[in-house]
């Protein structure tokens, strides 16, 4: 077992309904650490580069208007295995195939306008933790 960091979004759907503490009750009872968090204002910008690696996808330019379409809450959580211990905590992308007791399964809206958003593997966090916290914003 590994101590990870890994960059977790509560996305415009879950701040526009006030879930922020709902949600980082779920991974501070799953053992993971909020060791750095803002609350911040997407630039279209910035959503657009966050999500490069969809940019062919047909939901893209949708899904860079949902994320800058009110305030998100960019984080860093740590613990064992983090990565992986966030996508479970977080449930799968379609609310509709997320697992009892998930953040999707009791939060998501749609597909798109699902709460929440997990790095899903070691590179993917080091580049998401860095585009969004200076080493000195995150304490341990
Ligand atoms: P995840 O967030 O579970 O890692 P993806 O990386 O595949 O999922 O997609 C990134 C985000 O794009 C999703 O969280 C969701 O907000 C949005 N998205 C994914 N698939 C669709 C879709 N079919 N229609 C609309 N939005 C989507
Ligand atoms: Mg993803």
């Amino acid at each position: 077992m590994a101590t990870e960091r890994t960059l977790s979004i509560i996305k415009p759907d879950a701040t526009r309904r006030n879930l922020t503490g709902k949600i980082n009750a779920k991974f501070e009872e799953k053992g993971l650490r909020i060791v750095a968090q803002k609350r911040i204002q997407l630039s279209q910008a910035q959503a657009g580069a966050f999500y490069a690696e969809h940019k062919a996808r047909p939901f893209y330019n949708d899904l860079v208007a949902f994320m800058t379409s009110g305030p998100v809450v960019v984080q860093v959580l740590e613990g064992e295995n983090a990565i992986a211990a966030n996508r479970e905590i977080m449930g799968a992308t379609n609310p509709a195939n997320a697992a009892e007791g998930t953040i999707r399964k009791e939060f998501a809206e749609s597909i798109e306008a699902n709460s929440v958003h997990g790095s899903d593997g070691p590179e993917a966090a080091a580049r998401e933790v860095s585009f969004f916290f200076a080493g000195t914003e995150i304490v341990g």
